[in-house]
C-alpha cells in the first residue's frame, strides 16, 4: 500500500528536478493529455492499458502539486474527509441532477 503523501514524495524524488524545470502551466498540459490517454483506454475497453493510464494521471496530479506546493493528502482529507462536502453524510445524500 501506497499513501497519496508517498504517492507525491515519489514524484518529487523521480521527477523534481525536471517538474520543477517544466513549471505548472507545461506540467498540466502534461496531465490533460494523460487524461485523454484514460478516455482512450476506456473507450476501447483496454483493462490493462487503464490501469497503467491511471496511474500516470495519478502521477502527474502529483508532479503538478509538487510544483505548486500544494499537499494533495491535505486537500483531499479536508475536503471529502467528512463525508459528502455538502450533505456531509457517507454516502452522500444529495439529491441527484
Ligand atoms: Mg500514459
Ligand atoms: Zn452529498
Amino acid at each position: 500500500m501506497i499513501t497519496v503523501s508517498e504517492v507525491q514524495r515519489r514524484m518529487r524524488e523521480l521527477y523534481g528536478h525536471r517538474d520543477s524545470r517544466r513549471g505548472p502551466e507545461r506540467t498540466l498540459l502534461w496531465l490533460i493529455s494523460e487524461v485523454g490517454e484514460v478516455a482512450d483506454a476506456v473507450v476501447k475497453n483496454r483493462s490493462g492499458g487503464i490501469e497503467e493510464e491511471m496511474a500516470d494521471v495519478l502521477a502527474w496530479l502529483a508532479s503538478l502539486a509538487n510544483v505548486l506546493d500544494i499537499d494533495l493528502e491535505r486537500a483531499f482529507s479536508s475536503k471529502y474527509g467528512d463525508g459528502c462536502p455538502r450533505c456531509a453524510s457517507k454516502p452522500c445524500n444529495c439529491p441527484e441532477g
